[in-house]
């Protein structure tokens, strides 16, 4: 495992689908319609890395209207549904947003997810991942996919960067030790 002191200066986060944003569990209709249950705090977590100036990217293996609908509500920068090799999907990513990848984070939580997690700068993945996952890895979240861990890891990179004060200055006007 890397020195996560160093990542100070990612700008885009990579996330995959089921298994991170999801708890990896697939609701499917009879008519073959996904069901996703994502997490708020996740999602609090992006609004937070964008207004710090962050890019925002998903790349997963599946389509899904669900998805597409949470990528929009976002304002996520780069989607990537059915990408059966992600690595390819994450490269056009790169050139269309004008981001280097070792400028880019990761979160993964499978074998499929590996080459992308390699080839960005930084690379977090879920507590219940394969072994071979989290040994590649810079970062393993407490928090599990669809539990928290993009929140955690946005965190992780807004403290790095120096930026998670500004967050939460907008949530504490008069300062952190002022109570009402
Ligand atoms: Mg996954």
């Amino acid at each position: 495992m890397m020195n996560v002191d160093e990542f100070t200066n990612i700008e885009l986060l990579v996330l995959d689908v089921d298994g991170v944003l999801t708890d990896g569990r697939i609701i499917l209709s009879p008519s073959g319609e996904e069901a996703k249950v994502f997490n708020a705090r996740d999602g609090a977590g992006m609004k937070y890395w964008k207004r710090a100036g962050g890019k925002l990217a998903i790349i997963s293996g599946r389509g899904s209207a669900a998805v597409k609908i949470r990528a929009k509500e976002l304002s996520v920068d780069a989607v990537r549904l059915s990408a059966k090799d992600k690595l390819p999907a994450l490269e056009e990513v790169l050139v269309e947003l004008d981001i280097p990848a070792e400028r880019a984070a990761a979160v993964g939580d499978d074998l499929t997810d590996i080459p992308v997690m390699r080839r960005c700068g930084f690379a977090a993945t879920t507590p219940d991942a394969p072994e071979e996952v989290r040994a590649m890895a810079d970062y393993v979240t407490h928090l599990g996919g669809g539990a928290g861990c993009v929140r955690e890891v946005i965190e992780l990179l807004l403290k790095r960067a120096g930026k998670w004060n500004d967050i939460l200055s907008r949530y504490f006007p008069a300062g952190r030790e002022q109570r009402r």
